[in-house]
């Protein structure tokens, strides 16, 4: 007999979050701890969303989307998770870029910047004094018609190599370009620039392991191998979800899962009025990517000072455009040292290649081009790391890919989209309760609710929202 995964389920729960991404996991241990009787269900057979790892032969240990988050993870950790998460959140100090415009070593803040910009870039202090604090300054209801280009041709005129320093990162951490609001960048980059680059010590499964400690402690009731199919409504109000063929009553629900998946797949077009399914419909899916996943020999090392994250590309000029293309010329190394995993009994050092990438690039493919495909990226990724690494082809001893395609088989997001939807999608995902009372979305949509904190912050936003609504 198959086994149940919803053997015990109550029939009915004050909430039910859809999907344990880090802005699920976050709204389901805020209404936890607040008394609510949460469910939380996940169609995988692990917690975390994109959020995770995966584990392979002589114990090798991935993390997929752990190289770097704003120095903000650790006050929303202690505040909306516990002392003992928070506690492991450590500055990454190695941020290296290399590209024919310029190579440089940073500690990518404030500071540092300004004394690369003034130094290697000639820059006056005054205006870099004036860029920092004109992104800082920016919040989320000031005109958005102002581009990220538009901000640093005010700054910077012509200055391609700056754009790419300023720009590069952010566009790696979140697909954002240059014809996205400016306020989106300047929130973001301000983030990262306050105290540089932070991660997680012990690795994403630690991480997740100790919030599911956390999330059981309060109560929540945990699914896996659960996937929601309808979020059913009566009367402009949520009334319950059917999941593995089972329908649960609940007074609210929190939509982790994509945002457009939640609106015309799990809810239904004819529940939405004309006005708010025109700006759904309008609404972009952000890029998705590719990674390839690399491990030494156990008797190997890398040298310390080759950098934790290593933005690299060998394209003459900085051009959003041409960090997407299926001709891989931009590529982000994070080299993860023993200290990232202090626990572990073997020394380790693993490196993962990041590279944003298109759906439609793969996504057609047929099985033996799509493993040609896969084949190529290692190949030509082994071939650009030779440069940080010399003989990383005869060092590496474990190679694997994943692609667009991967990141929709695990997460189920549109389009294999590493970052949700592009900025229009809050909007429309904050309006998502005047629609059907009761029912809310959190989750990556834009660049400022997406990536770690992002998401955390998000979840953070709406369990409020739904604590006001259930305390009616
Ligand atoms: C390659 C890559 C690298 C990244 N690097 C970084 C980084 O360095 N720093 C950073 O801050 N961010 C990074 N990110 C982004 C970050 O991981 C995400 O923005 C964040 O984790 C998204 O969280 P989320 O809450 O939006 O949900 P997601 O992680 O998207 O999770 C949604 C969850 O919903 C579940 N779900 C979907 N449909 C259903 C259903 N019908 N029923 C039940 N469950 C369902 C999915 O299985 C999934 O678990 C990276 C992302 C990728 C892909």
């Amino acid at each position: 007999m198959p086994r149940d995964f919803l053997k015990d389920v109550k029939d009915k729960y004050d909430v039910i979050v859809i999907g344990s991404g880090l802005a699920g996991l976050t709204s389901a241990n805020i209404l936890g701890r607040a008394g609510y009787d949460v469910l939380l269900l996940e169609q995988h057979y692990k917690l975390g969303g994109m959020a995770t790892w995966f584990k392979r032969p002589k114990g090798h240990i991935f993390n997929v989307s752990l190289h770097g988050f704003p120095y903000s993870m650790l006050k929303s950790c202690r505040r909306y998770w516990n002392q003992e998460i928070a506690d492991r959140i450590v500055p990454l100090r190695g941020i290296l870029f290399d590209n024919p415009q310029f190579t440089l070593k940073t500690t990518y803040d404030r500071a540092s910047f300004t004394e690369l910009l003034q130094s290697k870039f000639g820059v006056a202090e005054a205006t870099i004094k004036e860029f920092f604090d004109t992104a800082r300054g920016m919040n989320f209801y000031d005109d958005q018609k102002l581009t990220t280009k538009d901000l640093f041709e005010r700054f910077f005129p012509g200055r391609n190599d700056i754009t790419r320093l300023l720009m590069e990162p952010i566009t790696y951490a979140n697909g954002s370009t240059l014809e996205d609001p400016a306020i989106t960048y300047g929130i973001v980059f301000s983030n990262f620039m306050s105290k540089g680059v932070y991660t997680f010590q012990g690795g994403t499964d630690l991480m997740i392991g100790l919030m599911e400690d956390e999330l059981k402690s309060n109560g929540v009731d945990i699914r896996i191998n659960c996937s929601a199919e309808k979020i059913n409504t009566e009367n402009g109000k949520v009334k319950s979800v059917t999941v593995n063929g089972r329908e649960i009553q609940c007074r609210s629900v929190v939509s982790n899962a994509n945002l457009l998946t939640t609106i015309f797949k799990m809810v239904g077009e004819d529940q939405f009025d004309k006005d708010y399914l025109e700006d759904a419909k309008a609404v972009r899916v952000n890029n998705s990517s590719t990674q390839v996943y690399m491990a030494l020999g156990p008797e190997d090392h890398i040298d310390r000072d080759t950098g934790d994250l290593l933005f690299t590309s060998t394209a003459d000029r900085f051009e959003t455009n041409l960090l997407l293309s299926r001709d891989i010329t931009s590529r982000t190394f994070s080299l993860y040292y023993p200290d990232t995993r202090p626990h572990d009994q073997r020394e380790r050092h693993l490196i993962v290649s990041s590279t944003n990438a298109r759906w439609e690039d793969w996504s057609d493919l047929d099985n033996e081009a799509y493993e040609a495909s896969k084949q190529d990226l290692i190949e030509t990724t082994l071939d650009a790391l030779e440069k940080y690494l010399p003989n990383a082809r005869e060092r590496v001893v474990y190679t694997e890919a994943a692609t667009p395609r991967t990141f929709y088989h695990y997460t189920r997001h549109h389009e294999g989209a590493s970052f949700g939807t592009k900025f229009e999608g809050l909007p429309v995902s904050q309006a998502l309760p005047s629609q059907i009372k009761g029912l809310y979305h959190a989750g990556s949509v834009g660049i400022i609710m997406s990536g770690w904190l992002g998401a955390i912050n998000y979840g953070v936003i709406v369990s409020n929202e739904v604590d006001q609504l259930l305390m009616q």
